[in-house]
């Protein structure tokens, strides 16, 4: 099948028409980011695939380079592997049914997984054998991120020695992985965990492979966020302070395809300050609310066939979603021009991360149009 490309959003608006939303994918603009990550991190860069699963986000980032994916599922793995036959899955959830560890070990041939508890390590054992490498996940403190990671998964420091030392004895190869939160604005929250894992490194007195620090690398949603290079700066200075000499190993999600992605939603109905617009919190658009992140939006119309801006003074509004459910409005108001009305268009950008990944099929609102659009757009 021939895919239709479009050359900017305005194209999209004068093409399609669309009274359905749209996700809008600008490869240029992810592989601009791939490559800083790739150009600048001090180690090797696993792309985390649950941030964005959609195949023209990973084309383009295997397109830049990207050779190594954070994978946390079989359906992951599988789809990475098919992609992109020559690329290396991490089986980096730190809790998996022993059918997906039997199918990602005997059919994917992954050799990399992670854990965080003594009976994870035992199934491991149990369905996998020895023959991998096991990289114990830690706990990190709750920092300045927006979503605290280390709730739910990492060991505590005298578990992670248990577990290194543990590993080690059975034969396995042992590495160090944490995660920081993701949307951290706080490059020294990476600083105070690798600390944390050269003690505990140090206490497990084990040969460790390498250490994996994470994702969490922010995204500029409107505060402005220090740029990716002072975080790969911190990290560099952190290795050679702590005497850490060791490979390192990141897994940014957000930081590679946040900017390279939008989402165009139509406005169904105004009511004053009030729009009513076809996706939302159970869409494309689940982070605004659950961040709470406030993307940048334009206004576009279609006026005689032609994409046009929509003119008016900002004026702010409350922004309801398609489904029935009252739930369905944006915790944060959205500063639009006053001359918005049904028919016209939102372009939510910088909606790349944890955005079409996320959508439901609630109340039958749901988006299946994805559109590449090359070039580089203005977007950022
Ligand atoms: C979600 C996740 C990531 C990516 O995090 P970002 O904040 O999007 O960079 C990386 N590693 C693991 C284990 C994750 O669960």
């Amino acid at each position: 099948m021939k895919e239709v490309r479009f050359r900017s959003v305005a194209d999209v608006i004068e093409r399609l028409n669309p009274s359905y939303p749209v996700f809008m994918v600008f490869p240029e603009i992810l592989k601009d980011r791939a490559r800083a990550f790739l150009d600048g991190f001090p180690g090797t860069v696993l792309y985390a695939v649950k941030c964005n699963p959609d195949p023209h986000v990973l084309r383009a980032l295997y397109a830049a380079g990207v050779r190594h994916f954070d994978t946390a599922s079989l359906p992951e793995i599988a789809k990475v592997s098919e992609l992109f036959p020559d690329a290396h899955c991490y089986f980096n959830h730190p809790v998996k049914s022993r059918g997906a560890l039997e199918s990602a070990h005997e059919v994917y041939g992954l050799e990399h997984y992670v854990v965080d508890h003594i009976d994870e390590l035992d199934k491991l054992c149990d369905v996998v054998g020895t023959g991998i490498t096991v990289e114990v996940r830690i706990a990190t403190p709750k920092g300045a991120a927006v979503y605290n990671l280390s709730s739910k998964f990492g060991a505590v420091p005298d578990d992670a020695v248990a577990l290194l030392k543990e590993a080690n004895r059975r034969g396995m190869r042992t590495a160090i992985a944490f995660h920081v939160g993701s949307q951290c604005p706080d490059p020294e929250a990476y600083r105070v965990a690798m600390a944390e894992a050269a003690v505990i490194a140090q206490r497990a007195n084990v040969p460790i492979d390498y250490i994996d620090v994470g994702g969490g690398y922010p995204a500029e949603y409107g505060d402005p966020v220090p740029p990716i290079e002072t975080f790969f700066s911190v990290v560099k200075a952190a290795r050679a302070e702590l005497k850490l000499d060791l490979p390192l190993y990141a897994e940014p999600g957000r930081a590679l395809v946040a900017d390279g992605c939008s989402v165009l939603a139509q406005v169904q109905l105004r009511k004053g300050s009030d729009l009513y617009i076809n996706d939302g919190i159970y869409g494309c658009l689940a982070e605004i609310q659950l961040g709470p992140l406030k993307p940048p939006v334009r206004a576009l119309g279609r006026r005689d066939g032609r994409c046009v801006p929509v003119t008016g003074e900002a004026k702010s509004f409350r922004i309801f979603g398609p489904t029935c459910d009252s739930l369905d409005v944006f915790g944060v108001e959205f500063e639009l021009p006053d001359g918005i009305a049904e028919g016209d268009w939102i372009e939510f950008r910088r909606m790349g991360a944890y955005s079409i990944g996320m959508q439901t099929a609630f109340n039958g609102f749901y988006t299946d149009t994805v559109v590449q659009i090359d070039g580089h757009e203005d977007i950022v």
